[in-house]
């Protein structure tokens, strides 16, 4: 693991007033009533037209043959790659099954890589997600929280509504109030520019139910800064 200067930020679902310098307004991603009025195909066009006229601007010369594709790449990329779950259509299908051996310990899921773009300067954030539940009569395919996870990680996003969107996801497909989620991240919107910080790593974490007691969470904290491989 590198060397981290990860601070745990405990955001409880009514607070959204801290954001370093990265202001954010709700825990819902902020979109219009219209925003899936026009299709994919239009939305590539049309992306296409401005990213072109964005290149155009900064004095590019896109009769090149290496810059010629670049804007129907780039909107490609943002319809249905990187921004696809923007689109309610593009949530994973989740199955859940019997929980017959009955467990009902902890159960934890870490290290899921996820890629998503600052909202604010539309650049990478990439990081690690670690989850855990109590089950409750049902559990979840350990693959579907990956896809959930990837799921609101490709929107524009601030971090910690990131980390709530997949706490209160996995809240609501679980039946359960025991939820934890923790995300450590790198932007690259400090390391790359701004003050080029390298080496900071941004930690946020949801905590619900059980994880509130400082036991559960301790366990769970003490599980993910582990290097046991349990799978
Ligand atoms: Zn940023």
């Amino acid at each position: 693991m590198k060397q981290k200067e990860t601070s745990l930020n405990t955001p409880s679902e009514e607070r959204d007033d801290y954001a370093d310098g990265h202001p954010f307004s709700s825990f819902d991603t902020p979109l219009r009533p219209d925003a899936f009025e026009q299709d994919d195909e239009l939305k590539i066009e049309m992306i296409s037209k401005h990213f072109r006229e964005i290149m155009q601007i900064l004095g590019l010369d896109l009769t090149d043959d290496s810059l010629a594709g670049t804007p129907n790449r780039v909107a490609k990329m943002y319809v249905q790659e990187v921004f696809s779950g923007l689109n309610p259509e593009n949530k994973p299908e989740v199955t859940l099954f019997e929980n017959k051996y009955k467990y009902d310990q902890m159960l934890v899921e870490k290290d899921i890589t996820f890629y998503s773009h600052c909202e604010h300067h539309f650049v990478p954030i990439y990081g690690k997600a670690h989850v855990a539940y109590f089950p409750n009569g049902k559990v979840i395919g350990l693959s579907k929280i990956n896809r959930i996870v990837q799921y609101y990680a490709k929107r524009p996003q601030v971090q910690e509504r990131l980390t709530v969107q997949i706490g209160k996801e996995l809240k609501k497909i679980l039946h359960t109030e025991h939820i934890a989620v923790v995300l450590d991240a790198s932007h690259m919107c400090v390391s790359s520019r701004g003050v080029n910080d390298t080496n900071s790593t941004t930690g946020t974490a949801f905590f619900n139910g059980k994880f509130l007691d400082q036991n559960f969470k301790n366990e769970f904290l003490n599980y993910i800064n582990s290097d046991t491989k349990l799978r």
